[in-house]
């Protein structure tokens, strides 16, 4: 691609300023210098985009009454490869090295700019520093430049607190280490990217909230002719330099700080890379960005890796979970607290419980239907489908049981055109960063084996980039005593999908060992990954009471725990942070 033109409308032009050399250090042996002259010179200077990252063009501004037709271009700036420095009321000092190379060879230049005033030199700094932040909402320059637009749907529709606290967090290290840690996740899209080398192969690629970069990397590993990194936190800078240090690769790949719904891109992809997937698949938002991103820079029928994503529900029967939920509350029972009634506040603590959806790894046995999906077409779905997601459940139990809501989780697909892999996050199968979540009722219900559930999980948006649930489901009411069902029993429960409890469990009783899980996962048939659901009985003769003993058998046995790893548990934590 042909980089901007000097001669189109610039963005944000400063005058009033003289730039003189300092020294020059010539790192790769050659004495060409650079620039040639000597003495100060007035220069205006333009912030403007390309394919490399943001630049000022610094441009002579020829002598009065000087017959130049046009602006000379003097010279190019790339603010990733700059410092600044205010030295001075009316001075700065920039030193600016020619190339991101850092093994091969390249210059460093040092020069002044002096202004006339001082307003001009503070001016000139600030736009600098918002520019290198991309904070700054430029027009576009020309056909050939990025920028920056003033269209911004991300903005209209997220607080910004929430941004800043959400791109605060994935601008640390840390959190993007804890993903890239989780080898199920970035295995599974190593793996789906180099099987299907042919999907990058000489392919314009964006990659889409590329963190560190890793994603990009792999494309362009895969051989893509030019990958296009867009991230907007500040790991942008991380990614540059990351990206950087691995020659030839990132002579192919482009970081570009800013939002995907605003910076413009010099030309279309054939394919996206991303993975935008929170806690039950649409937590963050991010997908969200992800068909945005579709929208503006894809070519028609091009690829996305991933294409598409399911959400996995099914009932659950788990009383030591539901005992642990409610004993929390219990504190708000006493009446006699140093002498204090604690009983006003027993209600909303107890309804403040069971609002918090559960984050952990459970056994696929504590499951007692089969699973029902909802899926979602990342090629064609539009952004407003993601406003409000409603979702009508269907189930038949598999046993008597005690029903205590409803177990979630999910799978996206990356369709190549070599290998379809999916990435599953089910219960059962190798657990990754996201674990599986659970919405908990507070008033569960009775059911026996082959009986019907139905209800609703409808999911509603909300500006702090996730989601409120609204669970309802139904069973006809068990007679006591018998088998024979009557009226409808109907719980519902709403939750904040970003006020999630993590379920830090102590090593269960009787922790599987690594070869049951193993043998577990070698079970799997993917891509729903559903192992077992607790075996059906026959309920005949049997009432309620004796299925919960059962149940509770279950849990003495400490099978409901699966081997957790605290440690990534942990991490999974504070990879949430944000949302808490
Ligand atoms: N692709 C990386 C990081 C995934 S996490 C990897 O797979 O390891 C998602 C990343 O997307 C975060 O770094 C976040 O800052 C970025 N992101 C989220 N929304 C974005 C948006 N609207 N525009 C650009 N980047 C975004």
């Amino acid at each position: 691609m042909e980089d901007s033109s000097s001669d189109s409308p610039p963005a944000r032009a400063f005058n009033g300023m003289s730039v003189f050399p300092l020294t020059e250090m010539v790192i790769d042996g050659t004495s060409e210098v650079w620039p040639t002259f000597g003495r100060p010179i007035s220069v205006s200077a333009v912030l403007k985009m390309d394919r490399h990252g943001s630049f000022v063009e610094f441009s002579r501004i020829p002598p009065p009454g000087a017959e130049v037709e046009k602006v000379e271009l003097f010279t190019r700036c790339y603010l990733h490869l700059s410092q600044v420095m205010k030295a001075g009321p009316k001075l700065q000092m920039w030193t600016v090295n020619d190339s991101e190379d850092t093994d091969g060879p390249s210059k460093m230049l040092a020069f002044g700019l002096q202004f006339g005033l001082q307003k001009e030199n503070d001016e000139f700094h600030s736009a600098i520093q918002e520019h290198r932040n991309n904070a700054t909402k430029l027009e576009t320059v020309d056909s050939g430049t990025m920028s920056i637009s003033t269209e911004n749907k991300f903005e209209r529709k997220i607080e910004s607190s929430s941004a800043k606290m959400y791109f605060h967090y994935y601008g640390q290290l840390l959190h993007q280490q804890n993903m890239m840690q989780d080898y199920v996740r970035t295995g599974t899209y190593y793996a789906a990217v180099i099987e299907n080398h042919a999907d990058f192969e000489g392919k314009i690629v964006v990659d889409v909230g590329a963190g560190s970069g890793i994603l990009s990397l792999f494309a362009a590993q895969a051989s893509a002719k030019h990958v296009y990194a867009v991230e907007a936190s500040a790991m942008a800078e991380y990614a540059r330099k990351l990206i950087a240090g691995n020659h030839p690769l990132s002579q192919r790949i482009t970081v570009i700080h800013g939002k995907v719904e605003e910076v413009e891109l010099p030309e279309k992809a054939d394919i996206l890379i991303s993975e935008p997937m929170g806690t039950l698949l649409v937590n963050e938002r991010m997908l969200e960005s992800y068909i945005i991103a579709r929208d503006r820079f894809l070519v028609p029928n091009g690829k996305m890796f991933p294409s598409r994503g399911r959400i996995h529900m099914a009932p659950f029967s788990d009383e030591y979970l539901y005992g642990e939920i409610a004993n929390k509350a219990l504190f708000w029972q006493q009446q006699s607290y140093y002498g204090v009634d604690l009983t006003p506040l027993r209600d909303t603590a107890f309804q403040g419980y069971f609002s918090q959806p559960v984050v952990d790894a459970f056994d696929p046995r504590l499951l007692i239907a089969q699973p029902i999906m909802h899926n979602i077409d990342f090629l064609t779905a539009k952004e407003e489908d993601l406003y409000e997601i409603d979702i009508p459940l269907e189930f038949k139990s598999s046993v008597a049981a005690r029903v205590h809501g409803l177990a979630c989780w999910f799978d996206v697909l990356f369709d190549g055109s070599t290998v379809q892999r999916w990435l599953t996050t089910a219960p059962g199968s190798p657990t990754t960063h996201w674990y599986q979540i659970r919405c908990v009722l507070s008033q569960p219900l009775y059911v026996l084996a082959g009986q019907p559930i139905t209800g609703r999980l409808h999911l509603i948006a909300h500006s702090s980039q996730s989601y409120t649930i609204h669970l309802t489901m139904s069973a006809s009411s068990i007679i006591p005593g018998s088998n024979r069902v009557g009226t409808l029993q109907t719980s519902t429960a709403k939750l904040d999908l970003k006020e999630p409890y993590y379920r830090m469990t102590q090593s269960p009783a009787f922790a599987w060992s690594q070869q049951e899980q193993q043998q577990q996962v070698e079970e799997l048939p993917a891509p729903q990954g559903v192992v077992m659901m607790q075996q059906p009985f026959s309920a005949d003769n049997e009432d309620v009471n004796q299925d919960l003993q059962s149940q509770q058998f279950v849990v003495s046995n400490g099978l409901q725990l699966p081997q957790h790893n605290p440690q990534q548990l942990q991490q999974y934590q504070q990879q949430n942070f944000w949302s808490s």
